[in-house]
């Protein structure tokens, strides 16, 4: 399970962009009987990527370990709730979904999301592991499967005469270790005219405003655009467009389609995110050299 690849590419992993030391998995909260036992630590240290510039954790725990019985529930939370209403008005009115067509979230958590297009009368599937969030779901009669979702689950899914007109997918991609295997199962379960929307904290802002608290052992991944898009490109998925939003102290929302969809265009908002990241990156190398060489000169 501790694989020294990457876990997009297979790149061998020895480059440590950020070394946090090691402490105990987070939202793993000890009971009062387990006080005079010893807790498990494990590494908390960010690698990158010398070949596709993913940045990631390796693995030590699996996610049924981490993610059967989860201590976070979406609609405790209103600011996250009224994201979600936004997004479900908007999305329904930009691309027009109805009673014909299928939506599905995947992580869909306690249906804080999918209960809006329930109030649409659009119908709605969630995908949810966590059987003790799920269940939250259920009984509010938000259609929802407990399992992890997988190339082998949407193929269960296709096979059964589901596809999906929207394929919802928020703030879950940094928790997938098998992230080739998440993606691919959002082809197949996307139909041909579908779009697929997805977002996650920004990389880029993990750097700059140094929100090291965001780096925990269930985040395995931290996305750039630039490495999102070859990943998502080398399963024939194509991002047409970005939006930079303000949740999670700063998010990207993809807009991805099958590559060989060609209603919608590529907007010039990707190439400007992209823009942004490299001439970011840029400075931010600058800065470390000059602080490198300041540390230094001082000590020498
Ligand atoms: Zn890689």
């Amino acid at each position: 399970m501790n694989t020294d690849n990457c876990r997009f590419c297979e790149n061998n992993l020895s480059q440590i962009f950020l070394d946090l030391g090691t402490t105990p998995l987070s939202n793993s909260f000890l009971h009062k009987s387990d006080l005079n036992n010893d807790e498990p630590f494990f590494p908390l240290q960010v690698y990158v990527c010398e070949k596709c510039y993913l940045f990631q954790l390796k693995q030590f725990k699996t996610p049924n370990e981490i993610f059967s019985n989860y201590a976070y529930f979406s609609s405790y939370s209103s600011s996250w709730l009224k994201h979600a209403e936004n997004y479900v008005n908007m999305i329904v009115d930009r691309f027009a979904f109805n009673q014909n067509s299928l939506v599905v979230e995947l992580a869909s958590n306690d249906g804080y999301l999918l209960q809006y297009f329930n109030k649409k009368n659009i119908p709605v599937l969630g995908i949810e592991p966590a059987e003790n969030i799920a269940k939250i779901a259920i009984e509010n009669n938000i259609n929802t499967t407990v399992d992890f979702f997988s190339e082998n689950l949407a193929y269960n899914l296709k096979n059964n005469g589901k596809q999906a007109d929207l394929i919802i997918a928020n703030n879950v991609l940094a928790h997938v270790p098998e992230l080739n295997d998440f993606v691919e199962g959002i082809k197949i379960l996307l139909k041909n005219n579908g779009i697929a929307t997805i977002e996650f904290p920004h990389l880029l802002n993990l750097i700059k405003e140094n929100q090291f608290d965001t780096i925990y052992h269930e985040h395995f991944s931290y996305f750039s655009l630039f490495t999102v898009m070859n990943i998502f490109s080398s399963h024939d998925l194509e991002i047409f467009d970005v939006e930079e939003i303000l949740t999670h102290g700063g998010s990207l929302r993809l807009y991805i389609k099958h590559k060989k969809n060609n209603i919608f265009s590529i907007t010039d908002n990707v190439k400007i995110v992209l823009d942004k990241e490299r001439l970011n990156w840029m400075i931010l190398i600058h800065i470390n050299y000059f602080q490198i060489r300041f540390i230094y000169l001082n000590k020498n």
